[in-house]
């Protein structure tokens, strides 16, 4: 799970790690009662799950003079189509040089790798495709508590020995908290010290229960009904809607539903051995998706009994046409009885998908 800044720092400081002062805030009007927590200027940071977040506007800079009315303004701007609902106001940093630092795993490697670049901030993604060599690289065995300092000297080169010292801390922080990433973008020395100016850590989803994490996932009303069926289902934008059983054959499907040059309105997962009620609630589920014109039924008999899955389709009475490919256990079956019902079936994934993108226009 991909924590907010304001989660992230608050990890990042109790590893050590220096983060500007700064106050949580979800309406304007907490602001006054605590000026005090905050003084000169300021930098006022959404707090949203959105990558280039401060080039998409999520990030403004303001004076006490300003504050409120930024503030408000920020409130009201969506941010790549997410709205604000809480934000992080901080004392702003006197930046001198801005680096980016960041720890993830090499799965070749099965081993951790740090990335730093001399030149961090909004751009590291356009720098590292400029200058291929502005982004250096280590990894080294996951069994050792601290990145050897011979490793931490050929990665940051001559940047000050804190910088050197808070890359470490991040370690710590990427052990400590089972992360998958933990990254500081820009990682910034200030006339008083090396800050992390932003934080991002996403924590294995395996150990969150160890890490004593809460989901809070800002989940649809979809998305919540159907964590209640146990569907692994996620809303998307497109107009075709997607049911299938193993995320392996409902990622095909979305898959091929880009190749034919259509989009996806959802991924729903109905898991194995579904029977009607389940496929009934899938396909009123994905129905209820306000982009979806068509939704594609790929499931594949096993344990799933084919007929069970016809029944459901039928069951679900939606008015969203709904285009079936079954294959397995009693298709047959299930096959007559969507016939006798005028669904649309077809034999393949390919031509199911190819139709519903034809009907999807
Ligand atoms: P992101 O766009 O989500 O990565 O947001 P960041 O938190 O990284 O902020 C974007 C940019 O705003 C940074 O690269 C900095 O250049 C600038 N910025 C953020 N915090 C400060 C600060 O305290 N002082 C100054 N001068 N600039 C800041
Ligand atoms: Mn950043």
């Amino acid at each position: 799970m991909k924590l907010l800044e304001y989660e992230a720092k608050q990890l990042f400081a109790q590893e050590g790690i220096r983060v500007p002062k700064g106050i949580l805030i979800e309406k304007c009007e907490e602001i006054p009662p605590r000026r005090n927590e905050i003084s000169g200027k300021v930098v006022i940071k959404a707090q949203v799950d959105v990558g280039g977040r401060g080039k998409a506007g999520g990030v403004l800079m303001a004076d006490q003079d300003t504050v409120i009315e930024t503030t408000r303004q920020l409130f009201n701007t969506r941010i790549k189509d997410i709205a604000v609902q809480r934000i992080l106001i901080e004392e702003r940093l006197d930046i001198q040089h801005e680096y980016f630092v960041s720890i993830t795993i090499d799965r070749t490697k099965k081993q951790p790798v740090i990335l730093f670049a001399e030149t961090g901030g909004v751009d590291i993604e356009e720098t590292a495709q400029k200058k291929k060599d502005a982004i250096r690289s280590v990894s080294f065995s996951p069994l050792l508590s601290d990145v050897p300092p011979f490793l931490l000297r050929e990665l940051c080169g001559d940047a000050p020995a804190d910088i050197l010292k808070t890359v470490n801390k991040l370690y710590h922080v990427f052990c400590h908290k089972d992360a998958l990433l933990a990254e500081i973008n820009p990682l910034v020395t200030t006339p008083n010290g090396v800050y992390a100016a932003d934080a991002k850590l996403i924590v294995d989803d395996n150990s969150l229960a160890r890490q004593g994490i809460a989901i809070n996932l800002d989940l649809t009303e979809r998305e919540r009904e159907a964590e209640k069926h146990g569907f692994s289902f996620v809303e998307l934008d497109g107009t075709i809607g997607v049911i299938g059983n193993g995320a392996g054959l409902t990622m095909s499907t979305l898959d091929l539903i880009e190749y034919y040059g259509g989009k996806a309105s959802d991924f729903l997962d109905v898991g194995g051995g579904a029977d009607s009620e389940r496929v009934m609630h899938a396909v009123r589920l994905v129905s209820g998706v306000p982009s979806v014109r068509v939704i594609v039924v790929n499931l594949l008999g096993g344990i799933t009994r084919c007929d069970e899955v016809a029944k459901g389709i039928i069951a679900s009475g939606v008015s969203v046409p709904v285009i079936v490919r079954i294959a397995g256990t009693n298709a047959e079956e299930g096959q007559r009885l969507l016939a006798e019902k005028g669904y649309e079936m077809l034999d393949t994934m390919d031509h199911v998908v190819k139709k519903a993108v034809e009907v999807a226009g």
